[in-house]
């Protein structure tokens, strides 16, 4: 049983909190929002008034926070590094930062964290909401050796797949990568269905090909995203539910940020960037990523 500070119970931090209170843990938790609190204590959690209230006793913080700069608020405090959590945890503590955060604000937490003697990981996820309730979370995780192997036994009450990408900030850049590409694959699948579908194609029938071809990939295989082709998938739900485009556009924003701070060449994000964020302003941000497809069959990009 480990004492843990858990900052931001939204879609993905509800969900994750709950799960290490039933895998036995000691976990109270603080948020803005009161419901989300009620909900927490409901589940067999602790509610806090404040941050800094949550960490009393705690020997481990987890945060699951919008972005970077709430995580960096949190953690390092207002401007004049008052009122941040790091200078007010005991030496030896650990802090698991879950939110999807750029690179920067992660490799500069992780070398505060140092200066005080508190291990600190990046542990962004990948699995969604639904991998958040069912305990199935990937997470991509950046921090040294010692801080992995602290860290691991807490993410697996929470996910399944724990991956150790190198030192702070390898977890966000990891999972940037993956998202780029995920990005990439799904929009080059939905505009080869659609040129075949505009050639008479059955878009199933294309798909079953080029599943079982050289273009095969994990839109094909698991998350067509053309209406009726697969079950279970959102697009064949009025692509309710999955993994939003607006979640998709803020994880592409911090790869392309990423790839300009190391001078990466990454014209195959930029393109998906730019079809994705147009798909979203023209008012799809709420859908799952894979109605990109509608893009395509809307705007004849
Ligand atoms: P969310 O907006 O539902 O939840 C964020 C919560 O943080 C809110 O409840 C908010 O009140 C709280 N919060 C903000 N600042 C705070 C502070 N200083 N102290 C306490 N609470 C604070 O967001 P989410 O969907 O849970 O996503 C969280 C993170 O996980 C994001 O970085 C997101 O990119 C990432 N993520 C989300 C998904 C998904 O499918 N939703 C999937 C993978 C990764």
């Amino acid at each position: 049983m480990t004492q843990i500070a858990f900052i931001g119970l939204g879609n993905m931090g509800g969900p994750m909190a709950a799960n290490l209170v039933k895998a036995g843990h000691k976990v109270t938790a603080f948020d803005f929002v009161q419901a989300a609190l009620d909900t927490f204590v409901e589940a067999g959690g602790v509610a806090a008034s404040s941050a800094i209230e949550a960490i009393k006793g705690a020997q481990v913080v987890v945060s699951m926070l919008p972005a970077g700069k709430h995580v960096a608020g949190l953690l390092l405090g207002d401007e004049h590094g008052n009122g941040g959590l790091l200078s007010n945890l005991a030496k030896g503590s650990l802090v698991i930062d879950s939110s999807t955060i750029d690179v920067e604000t992660a490799r500069r937490l992780g070398l505060a964290a140092k200066e005080l003697g508190i291990d600190f990981v990046d542990a962004p996820v990948s699995g969604g909401t639904a991998g958040a309730k069912a305990g199935t979370l990937s997470f991509i995780v950046g921090g040294d050796q010692a801080a992995f192997k602290r860290a691991q036994p807490l993410l697996t009450d929470m996910g399944k797949n724990i991956f150790h990408a190198g030192d702070a900030g390898a977890g966000q850049i990891a999972k940037m990568c993956n998202n780029m590409l995920l990005s990439v694959l799904m929009a080059g699948t939905a505009e080869a269905i659609q040129m075949g579908v505009e050639n008479g194609l059955d878009p199933k029938v294309l798909s079953d090909i080029m599943v079982k071809s050289s273009g095969r990939n994990w839109a094909l295989e698991i998350y067509n995203p053309v209406p009726g082709v697969m079950d279970g998938t959102p697009a064949s739900n009025s692509y309710q539910g999955g993994f939003m485009v607006d979640l998709m556009n803020k994880d592409l924003g911090l790869a392309l940020t990423a790839a300009q701070a190391s001078d990466s060449s990454v014209p195959m994000g930029q393109q998906a960037a730019k079809l994705f964020k147009a798909h979203g302003d023209a008012g799809h941000g709420g859908l799952d990523f894979s109605s990109i497809y509608q893009h395509y069959t809307n705007n004849k990009v």
